[in-house]
């Protein structure tokens, strides 16, 4: 396995910054929709959830099974979305941040999370310095359920509040309309959420363990232990690098997030469409954050698109699984039934 190192202080930063490779995906595959006694959770052995997750799950319950179901189409959507969504420029704007990269070798899946946590310990005490931080990683327990997410910039206004901004790149050179809004505002409110606990001191060493199925006695490889080691970092084992981070955490001085952004800009060519503040509503976002986590528990059936919904209806038109869907096909067929019952 190979991820990437990106020495900050090799370019006069405070910090070195590593990144990985996304991998770990999920093939398995099954043909229900829905399996009674067995949740979603259990049913796709998922131990925790990416923050990203849960906004693809505001777009269609639906989609989100068939990407299970079907993992070759979603790997292929995956692949049409990073060109649509603009990965070369959150990638120019990482590069801008830590313009040198090297490539670590790692052998378990500690050593993959290490690096995360390695990124995180050093990026606090440039956050608590004022400086802007970027691809910053947050993680907990919410309703129950371990999240795991990456925060796109974070960085103190010249008022000194405390700012996330995430980016998000449109094919159209316009503002997304609500339908599509609304999962960038469940992001960036629930990545608050995960911060503001880190920063409040609620992570917990066992956890974090149990959650990603983790051996704390692990040793790095011998690369990343020298990196460790170049860093200043005593930690060798994944279980002594959770301690260290939760001393940071503890110790270090930053608030809750004030302020939650996004940016929007044009895909091709880079340019700002406009940013949007978005309103922190703690009490109505967790009341969705329960609801979704109710289709991961189990405890009520998928959701899919509301097809009568001028609003909605649209997003099948650019859905991989729009033939073969099950559910847009039985809501049809029920919509045509109702249509000719009225018509007689
Ligand atoms: Fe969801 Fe529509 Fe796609 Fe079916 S076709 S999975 S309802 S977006």
């Amino acid at each position: 396995m190979k991820s990437s190192l990106l020495p900050g202080s090799a370019a006069g930063l405070p910090y070195q910054r590593l990144t990985i490779n996304p991998s770990l995906s999920n093939n398995r595959s099954t043909v229900a929709l829905s399996i009674p006694d067995q949740s979603p959770m259990e049913r796709f052995s998922k131990h925790h959830l990416n923050v990203t997750q849960l906004c693809e799950q505001s777009w269609c319950e639906i989609k989100v099974v068939y990407g299970f179901l079907k993992p070759h189409m979603k790997r292929r959507e995956m692949r049409r979305t990073a060109v649509m969504t603009g990965a070369s420029i959150h990638l120019a704007r990482e590069l801008e941040a830590n313009p040198d990269a090297v490539n670590v070798v790692v052998h378990t899946r500690e050593d993959r999370e290490a690096l995360k946590l390695i990124n995180l310990i050093q990026m606090v005490p440039a956050l608590e310095a004022g400086m802007l931080v970027r691809e910053f990683p947050v993680l907990g327990v919410l309703d129950g359920v371990f999240f795991l997410g990456v925060v796109d910039e974070l960085y103190c206004s010249k008022s000194g509040e405390l700012v996330l901004s995430e980016l998000k790149t449109r094919s159209h050179n316009s503002l997304p309309h609500p339908a599509q809004a609304k999962g960038h505002s469940l992001q960036v409110g629930v990545y608050k959420l995960l911060f503001d606990s880190m920063v409040q001191g609620s992570m917990k060493r066992d956890q974090l363990l149990h959650y990603l199925k983790l051996r704390p006695h692990q040793a790095f490889g011998s690369e990343l232990q020298s990196y460790a080691q170049k860093l200043g970092l005593l930690a060798v084992t994944f279980g002594e690098l959770v301690d260290h981070l939760l001393v940071v955490l503890h110790f270090c001085n930053l608030q809750p997030i004030d302020k939650l952004c996004l940016e929007y800009r044009h895909q091709s060519s880079g340019v700002l469409i406009g940013n949007r503040e978005v309103e922190f509503k703690e009490t109505q976002l967790r009341a969705e954050l329960r609801d979704y986590l109710a289709f991961w528990r189990g405890e009520r059936e998928p959701h899919g698109v509301d097809i009568e919904d001028i609003e909605e209806a649209w997003k099948c038109r650019m859905c991989p699984y729009e033939e073969s869907c099950e559910w847009r096909r039985s809501r049809l067929q029920e919509v045509m039934v109702e249509g000719s019952k009225k018509a007689k």
